[in-house]
């Protein structure tokens, strides 16, 4: 039966009684008073309707009233509403229980933040990890509870695309990694997990690769200041042995300058971590190394467009080395056009890039420059020589920095290497 039929019978059977009501009272000659007794009848039955609602209502566990007609259908349907209401709350309350167990039961620390920045909920390896405890740390802030500079850097920063990694305590090798979502009306999503194993393991390439550079240098020193003397010695001057020792020596100050960068990169990389501090003046160290490399490539045209005053934050020695290797692979791989150097403010950024019109980069090589020994083209590269560490060092200087790399290139018509810094805040310092 459809609503409006049910209405409808309801509202037949409602005036039937009145008219009946009236009918016995016209022939008794009281037909007014037929009529209001019927009325009555009327209200009296939907007033007795109207309290099994509401005493439904009081106790909306229980069974729906007994009615008929269209109350009884009213019961059925508001029932079977309650119903459904329940199904679909058990149902997301199953879902919730789900998710929530299977955060519960994961090695890493899983946190969520409400929107200002208190503990909603956390499981049990943030006690473990973190040491916060849940119920009892429940509505605390969590910046309280984890008081690393870094981590509330990361927490109130806007960009959460890399991990960050802490070390909780300087003394413990303990390193932690940590990932930030924000979801709903600005609630975070935090996980936390242990990478000491993987921490120590890089620990222990980078001092591998450091020593055996350290250890090599000595006898290469020794090797090639031989090859120095033989070179110098008259009852040598030979053709048969200019040439080889010509070529020794020249492979010997090769494995010289590798040895350099892979020691310089081991350095950036151990304290890529620790936060830079001093106040660089980048504009002036910008023309500083434009008119060092000048000097040094005199037949080449280096043009610079550098604007003062911006500082960041950082370490010297290492942005001057990110800086010369970005401009040393602009001359080298680009025959012999000019160089360009810009330093610019762009809102709250800097911008330090350099830019040819050489060879050129395709597209796929772009994402894998940075890679240590990684070369387009193996033999000019060598030719020119390269050690295939300068991006490797320019990345990590970047990385230290809080800054990115960026890289724009074309074939045949040139490239441009840009690296964007914060820009320190001089007025706050
Ligand atoms: P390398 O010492 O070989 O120059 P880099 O790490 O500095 O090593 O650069 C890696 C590779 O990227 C280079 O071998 C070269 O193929 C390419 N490259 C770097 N800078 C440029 C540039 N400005 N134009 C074209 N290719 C470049």
């Amino acid at each position: 039966m459809s609503g409006s039929n049910a209405w409808l019978r309801e509202a037949r059977r409602v005036l039937l009684l009145i008219a009946a009501a009236g009918a016995v009272g016209w022939s008794l000659g009281v037909p007014f008073i037929g009529l209001s007794l019927g009325l009555l009848a009327v209200v009296v039955y939907w007033g007795h309707h109207l309290r099994l609602v509401q005493r439904w209502l009081d106790n909306p566990e229980g069974e729906p009233p007994e009615g008929s007609g269209l109350w009884g259908r009213i019961f059925d349907n508001v029932f079977l509403l309650q119903r459904r209401n329940r199904e679909t709350q058990s149902r997301l309350e199953s879902a919730l229980d789900y998710l929530q167990d299977s955060l519960a039961s994961m090695r890493d620390a899983a946190i969520i933040v409400d929107t200002r920045g208190n503990i909603a909920w956390v499981n049990e390896s943030a006690n473990f990890l973190l040491g916060i405890r849940f119920p009892d740390d429940r509505g605390q802030p969590l910046l309280n509870l984890i008081r690393l500079p870094e981590f509330h850097a990361y927490f109130d920063g806007e960009d959460h695309s890399t991990p960050l990694r802490i070390l909780p305590s300087s003394d413990s090798e303990r390193c932690l990694q940590v990932e930030m979502s924000r979801f709903g009306a600005g609630d975070r999503l935090i996980f936390v997990r242990d990478v000491s194993e993987t921490f120590k393991l890089e620990q222990m390439r980078q001092d591998f690769v450091a020593n055996v550079s350290h250890e090599l240098r000595t006898p290469l020193t020794v090797v090639k200041g031989y090859i120095d003397t033989l070179e110098g010695l008259p009852e040598l001057d030979s053709p048969r042995l200019t040439r080889p020792l010509k070529n020794m020596s020249e492979q010997a100050s090769r494995m010289e300058t590798i040895l350099r960068d892979l020691l310089w990169l081991s350095r950036i990389e151990s304290v890529e971590t620790q936060r830079k501090t001093e106040l660089i003046d980048v504009g002036a160290l910008a023309s500083e190394t434009a008119s060092e490399l000048q000097t040094a490539f005199s037949d080449r045209e280096l043009q610079s467009d550098i604007e003062r005053n911006i500082y960041v934050h950082g370490d010297r020695a290492e942005l001057h080395s990110a800086l010369s290797n970005l401009v040393i692979n602009g001359l080298k791989y680009s025959d012999d056009g000019p160089v360009l150097i810009e330093w610019k403010k762009r809102g709250d950024r800097g911008i330090f890039s350099v830019t040819d019109f050489g060879v050129g980069i395709s597209e796929q090589h772009i994402p894998r420059l940075t890679e240590r020994f990684y070369r387009v083209d193996r033999s000019r590269s060598q030719r020119i020589g390269g050690t295939g560490l300068g991006l490797a060092i320019v990345k990590h200087v970047a990385t230290s920095h809080l800054a990115e790399l960026d890289i724009r290139s074309e074939i045949g018509r040139g490239s441009t290497f840009s690296l964007e810094f914060p820009i320190a805040d001089i007025d706050q310092e």
